[in-house]
């Protein structure tokens, strides 16, 4: 009998569930790409991701061609193109694995009844997650707000489990209407992408590189180092993660190996790496349960909080990095040219917009969607909601980062500053952090003035803020 299984967000073919399961019932296997963006709601994939989708299908193909098999591409209404794919193939079953994000989850829940009616089997998988999002709960069987608790339950049921192998494909054949990479249109059109071809390498290979790399290099000191932005002190596998070239589950049975290995004085605490990617669990958790978030404060007090009326050419200087604020403007131009930003300047940036802007956390999410390549629905909602104060399990709203204190402490020596402030690279230390105390710094080297002055901003945030809480 022959199969289709369906591609999404899970394009690798190690730890592969729904591919494993499929290539173990039958004698032909067909995979396939749909790309139907309509299909993502008000969350279409942004240009940074789709650049990294371009790449991924590309690597992704290549992978199943050495397997004597490839990607079947197709664009248009999913169900519309299964029945098709179906028809021409004789194909009997479809296999995919989940998505969590509500528009997928209302997707995949009208075509798997559709397709069940036609008399087709429809299996579905968990290949991103360790744990589903249903399946953990507090003892009143109610999802979880705060995080602590989530992650102690979700602890005590996690185990390093082998990846599944790749399979063999069996029976896999071209059909006639499949189309070229380049017909789904997903590189950018302008010129902008330089940036991200140099930072990263999208595919399993290169998720499995970045993993080889931080288990030998930096696991040892991630407690330490992941608040360092001038260090490559994270794994970077947030975008690989969100496309699905490597699971969860791969990443802690490798570090887990990797711990066993080492004699036990040099072994290194897992621990603080895994509460990271509980966090990612945690995000999934609560977008699922409460898939309102995205656009809306999970906290209701937050709808009566007066945020400053939208003012495009405030965000268009923070979002080119023209704050005149060195650590913001760092992050954001690192985003802009890489497609990714340290997370302790993630919450940076996103407090001097919250706050010292007080822009709504939309418009920071909206930017974020577009421009990085790890834009994810559930931690990008999380982080924001988390930044501005409104989320599950969220910084106090008062709690402002003050970026100059935070680009001392984290970025002392001012490397990360210099490298992504070229203009203020020759700054004396002294100055770097605060350039706006010399007049002439800032006219020889045209790095803008600070565009609010922090201390000012920062109380009428808070004066904003006690008004919601009288
Ligand atoms: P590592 O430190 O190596 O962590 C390993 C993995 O754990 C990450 O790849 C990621 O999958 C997960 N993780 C780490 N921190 C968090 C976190 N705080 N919340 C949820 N998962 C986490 N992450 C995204 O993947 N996509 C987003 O769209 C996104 N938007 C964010 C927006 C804001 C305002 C903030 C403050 C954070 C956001 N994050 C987002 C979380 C975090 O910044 C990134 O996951 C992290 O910087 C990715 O780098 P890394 O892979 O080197 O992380």
């Amino acid at each position: 009998s022959t199969a289709l299984v369906l591609f999404r967000r899970d394009l690798r073919l190690t730890d592969n569930p729904a591919l494993n399961a499929a290539c173990a019932a039958h004698a032909q296997v067909l995979p396939v790409f749909i790309h139907a963006p309509d299909e993502d709601g008000e969350w279409t994939a942004g240009a940074a991701s789709r650049w990294w989708l371009h790449h991924s299908l590309a690597a992704l193909d290549n992978r199943l061609r050495v397997q004597h098999a490839g990607l079947h591409l197709r664009q248009g209404d999913t169900l519309d193109v299964l029945r098709e794919l179906i028809r021409s193939s004789g194909a009997t079953a479809v296999y995919w694995n989940r998505l969590y994000e509500p528009a997928s989850i209302a997707r995949d829940t009208r075509i798997k009844s559709a397709l069940q009616d036609d008399g087709i089997a429809v299996h579905s998988h968990n290949a991103a997650l360790w744990c589903e999002p249903w399946q953990i709960a507090t003892q009143q069987g109610q999802p979880y707000k705060v995080f602590t608790p989530y992650w102690r339950n979700l602890c005590s049921q996690l185990q390093a489990t082998e990846s599944l192998p790749v399979p063999h494909v069996p029976g896999w054949r071209e059909l006639p209407d499949d189309l070229p990479l380049a017909a789904l249109e997903l590189l950018p059109r302008i010129a902008w992408a330089g940036g991200l071809s140099e930072h990263w390498q999208p595919g399993e290979a290169g998720a499995q590189e970045l993993l080889e790399i931080f288990g030998d290099d930096a696991i040892g000191d991630y407690a330490h180092a992941r608040d360092l932005p001038a260090r490559h002190g994270t794994s970077r596998l947030s975008p690989h993660l969100h496309f699905g070239e490597i699971s969860a589950r791969q990443i802690h049975f490798d570090l887990d190996r990797r711990a066993q290995r080492v004699d036990a004085k040099r072994r290194p605490d897992i621990e603080p790496y895994l509460r990271e990617l509980g966090w990612r669990e945690f995000a999934h958790h609560l977008l699922f349960h409460f898939p309102h978030t995205p656009t809306a404060n999970f906290n209701p007090r937050f709808n009566d909080f007066s945020w400053a009326p939208p003012n495009q050419a405030l965000l268009t200087r923070w979002q080119r990095g023209r704050t005149g604020i060195p650590l913001v403007d760092a992050g954001m131009r690192e985003l802009w040219h890489t497609g990714w930003m340290h997370n302790r300047v993630r919450m940076i940036v996103g407090s001097f917009l919250t706050k010292n802007l007080r822009q709504h956390w939309q418009h920071g999410a909206r930017w974020f969607w577009d421009t990085l390549v790890d834009a994810d629905l559930a931690n990008n909602t999380l982080g924001w909601q988390w930044v501005a104060g409104c989320g599950a399990d969220a910084a106090p709203y008062f709690r402002v980062f003050n970026p100059v204190t935070q680009a001392k402490r984290f970025d002392p020596e001012g490397h990360y500053l210099r490298r992504w402030l070229p203009e203020l690279a020759d700054a004396p230390l002294a100055l770097l952090h605060e350039p706006w105390r010399d007049a002439d710094l800032l006219k020889r080297s045209g790095y803008p003035a600070p565009m609010v002055d922090l201390g000012q901003s920062r109380q009428l945030a808070l004066d904003a803020y006690g008004a919601l809480a009288r």
